[in-house]
């Protein structure tokens, strides 16, 4: 297995420089765009929603359904972009932005006449300040070309792109805190209704799509092709090609661009090399960051497509595909123990399960590890969890029920270890490169 259909990171393909306006535009550049203005708003959402092109942050939500939300009467909408790529293990959108960023401004014109909008506005996370940088030089060289400002290509139609830097949270890339942060208010998330597409809900309260930047980098390739070939890229219910971030114990981690029908082990094994040493097989799999449940990396894992509907059948989600790959040295309730943590600080603190319970479980999680804890101990972590899902204002409660739930779940001998009366140790383990 090789990664084939490359539509992201084509740019490897023909190894050419994307960050340079003309190269880019000599591979196939603002071909998507002119067709896009040539058809109606309402005649390019058909097109993305016949793609089957789905919500790379996360959520898979259909993109062409979410834009068809937006009413088409009101005066004033936005578009904003999520790259605040905050998620644990998860590392594709500042390629993308880095590397193809006039794929991904493309995208986001097309983007902002399909809904009506005439200014869009990037949020990056604070860490992002070069990728600003870069972003805010790609879209002068844009305006010099007329691809930006006022009647772009002489379509008549106007549009102006922003960069906006966070000052660094995870929770700023669940989309109301974003709009909020994007505000200059206090980054939490809103209540809903009203939802960001409706009048009241979005950004100054006007109707708002918020994508994230590795959907929208399709965008130009779907209005190029056609929304029936991107279809008929991967499989059933989840269209297109996938960013994959691999970390963690395999020979080869990186970024990796695949068809949402290859299996995990296509990725782990033949692309990335399997192990990273040969003599510890393949123990745990983050498919999605700390956010999603832990599963065994075993043959049933390594011989399933990571597509949307096959990791659900696992009890998994692909969610933004950050795979943190753990080999049989990996003590399980360590990594409860740091995704705990991180959960913990990047808890906004507006919701009381959430805000406690986070508290709560690493406190307990602290006692576990060092070797104070019994296994009543488990028992009340597994019910503190379990009373967070479901009932808090934004998914992170959730995510942080998560690392408890499934790694008791589905490695309970490790938190036996802790909990035996010895004192069980945990030290860093080899990563590829050192
Ligand atoms: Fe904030 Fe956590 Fe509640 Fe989300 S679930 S609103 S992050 S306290």
């Amino acid at each position: 297995m090789t990664e084939t259909k490359r539509i992201l990171l084509r740019y490897r393909d023909v190894n050419a420089d994307f960050t340079d306006i003309e190269e880019y535009g000599a591979h196939d550049g603002w071909v998507g765009l002119k067709k896009a203005l040539s058809m109606t708003p309402a005649q390019v959402i058909d097109e993305v929603k016949a793609s089957g092109l789905r919500g790379r942050g996360g959520a898979g939500f259909p993109t062409g359904v979410k834009w068809s939300f937006i009413p088409v009467n009101e005066p004033v909408k936005y578009l904003v972009l999520n790259a605040d790529e905050s998620e644990t293990g998860t590392f594709k959108d500042r390629l993308i932005m880095e590397k193809n960023p006039y794929q991904f401004l493309e995208g986001c014109l097309i983007a902002a006449y399909a809904i009506g909008a005439k200014t869009a506005y990037i949020y990056l996370r604070g860490e992002y300040l070069e990728v600003a940088n870069l972003l805010d030089a790609c879209i002068e060289e844009m305006r010099k070309r007329n691809l930006v400002g006022k009647d772009i290509l002489g379509s008549g139609y106007d549009i102006e792109i922003y960069t906006h830097l966070g000052a660094g949270a995870y929770i700023c890339g669940e989309e109301t805190a974003l709009l909020n942060s994007l505000e200059g208010k206090l980054g939490q998330p809103r209540v809903r209704p009203p939802f960001p597409a409706n009048k009241g809900g979005g950004l100054y309260s006007e109707p708002t799509v918020v994508n994230n930047v590795e959907t929208i980098a399709n965008v130009p390739w779907i209005l190029q092709h056609g929304g029936a070939a991107y279809k008929a890229i991967g499989t059933e219910q989840s269209a297109g090609t996938k960013l994959y971030c691999v970390s963690g114990h395999v020979k080869r981690p990186g970024v990796y661009e695949l068809p949402f029908s290859a299996t995990f082990g296509d990725l782990l094994n033949e692309i990335c090399g399997g192990p990273l040493d040969e003599a510890h097989p393949f123990k745990a799999l983050l498919p999605s960051g700390g956010s999603g449940p832990i599963v065994h990396l075993n043959d049933e894992v390594m011989n399933t497509p990571m597509s949307y509907e096959h990791t659900a059948k696992l009890g998994t989600i692909i969610g933004s595909a950050s795979l943190i790959v753990m080999d049989d040295r990996t003590d399980i309730t360590w990594v409860a123990s740091k995704v705990t943590k991180f959960f913990k600080h990047e808890s906004c603190g507006k919701c009381t399960p959430c805000r406690e319970g986070t508290y709560w479980l690493d406190k307990v999680l602290d006692r576990i590890m060092a070797g104070e804890g019994t296994e009543k101990d488990v028992v009340l972590i597994e019910n503190v969890a379990k009373n967070m899902a479901g009932i808090t204002l934004c998914a992170l409660g959730e995510f942080a029920a998560n690392p408890i739930i499934h790694t008791i779940k589905h490695f309970p001998e490790d938190f036996k270890k802790h909990v035996s009366g010895k004192k069980a140790v945990s030290k860093p383990l080899p990563m590829a490169g050192d």
